[in-house]
């Protein structure tokens, strides 16, 4: 018999909205034994059946609803969600002419867990939920069965597994290990991406709106690109006619790519027009105040901040510091280009973190434009906290 979880009473309402996950203190009684990530039906506390779900043993999320129909988790499920995933997506590949893109967004595609990226013919996976690996197998066959002569790579390097008790994995699943860098295209910009070393699957899929909206801010100007990864937001500058685009992050794999991504772009790249620059972007932005270096536009897309609700202050802090610092270095009617990716800063919070940065900048700021994370991520309605890049474009006078 399958294994079942009951509710405690009242605990079926975000059930009842359709929301995928139970916590823990939900939880009245657990009938049968089940194993980590085996599929369990859920019970509301008077019987009532509400959805089958994945059990994780481990985690303060103790289960994850797979699916709120009466179905077996199998081949046929995962090969319909999987479908339906890649239908959502079409308009936008096809509009933004797209070789890379988030294929399924986990909780926001109706598979806890389970997010894909897909590099041209290599599907990079991350199962981060007890149920996504205890399925894993079935998973990855109804991958192939949609995309067939695709090689799948795992990239679970991620410290949340533990959570979940999982160890972190990488490693080939089928086909071809991917070479150190395959080339995807976005709205006509070629990006090398490097999927066994890179961050998360190898790239920030997540930005491409926003570096698409930036674009038009930056003709003619001299553009400081923060937290640059492999150049990403520099290529849609110097597509868009920047005079000179400065890229700095911390890492020098990271950079080594980006300026291999604007030599294969064929930009024009005499007078210094990209400068790859290896430093921290916190000393950097006071070298460049203290100097007093100037900028028209700067481009600031950290990492995330807050990676729990404890450190949500300080990661307040770090938002108003390099924003403050960026407004101090633009010139006048220069334009700041701004996100954040903590889920847990929503954006009226980091509408306000701005404001405050602007007080202490002593600048006037006007926000003009608001982003979001591109539209292959997206938000169900069932599921809020699947929205989590935010942005504004502010002119700072
Ligand atoms: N804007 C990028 C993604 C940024 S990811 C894009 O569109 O692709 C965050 C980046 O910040 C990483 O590349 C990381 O190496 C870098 N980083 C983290 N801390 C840093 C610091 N203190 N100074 C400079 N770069 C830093």
């Amino acid at each position: 018999m399958t294994p079942a979880i009951y509710l405690e009473n009242g605990r079926e309402k975000s059930l009842k909205r359709r929301h995928p996950w139970i916590f823990s203190r939900g939880i009245k009684k657990i009938e049968g034994e089940p194993s980590l990530g085996e599929t369990v039906d859920v019970f509301a506390h008077d019987g009532t059946w509400l959805a089958k779900a994945a059990y994780s043993p481990h985690s303060q999320i103790r289960a994850r609803i797979w699916s709120f129909e009466k179905q077996a988790i199998d081949l046929a499920f995962f090969v319909t969600k999987i479908q339906q995933a890649k239908t959502l997506r079409q308009e936008i590949i096809e509009r933004d002419g797209l070789t890379g893109y988030r294929l399924i967004a986990a909780e926001s595609d109706g598979l806890p867990g389970i997010t894909i990226d897909k590099y041209q013919n290599y599907l990079v996976c991350q199962l981060l939920s007890a149920g996504a690996e205890y399925h894993k197998d079935t998973f990855i066959h109804a991958l192939l069965e949609v995309f067939p002569n695709h090689n799948v790579y795992e990239r679970s390097d991620v410290a949340v597994r533990k959570k979940e008790g999982l160890s972190e994995r990488v490693g080939v699943l089928h086909g071809e290990e991917p070479p150190h860098s395959v080339v995807i295209e976005e709205n006509g910009v070629k990006i090398s991406v490097d999927i066994k070393a890179g961050h998360k699957t190898g790239f920030y899929l997540d930005q491409r709106d926003s570096r698409q909206q930036a674009m038009k801010y930056c003709k003619d100007k001299e553009v400081l690109n923060c937290f640059s990864y492999t150049g990403a937001f520099g290529l849609y500058a110097l597509k868009g006619d920047a005079k000179r685009v400065i890229n700095a992050d911390v890492s020098q794999p990271a950079l080594d790519m980006a300026k291999h991504n604007a030599e294969i772009n064929h930009f024009d790249l005499s007078k210094k027009r990209a400068v790859f620059l290896n430093a921290d972007v916190f000393r950097l932005l006071r070298e460049y105040r203290d100097q007093g270096t100037k900028f028209d536009v700067v481009i600031m897309d950290p990492p995330k901040f807050a990676e729990s609700k404890t450190q949500l202050n300080g990661a307040c802090r770090g938002y108003k510091d390099i924003n403050m610092l960026a407004m101090q270095i633009l010139r006048p009617s220069g334009t700041l280009l701004t996100y954040s990716c903590s889920g847990l800063m929503d954006q009226v919070l980091f509408q306000k973190i701005i404001a405050d940065a602007a007080v202490d900048a002593g600048r006037q700021v006007k926000f003009v434009e608001r982003f979001e994370q591109a539209a292959d991520h997206p938000t169900d309605t069932a599921y809020p906290e699947g929205f989590y890049l935010k942005g504004f474009a502010c002119k700072v006078i």
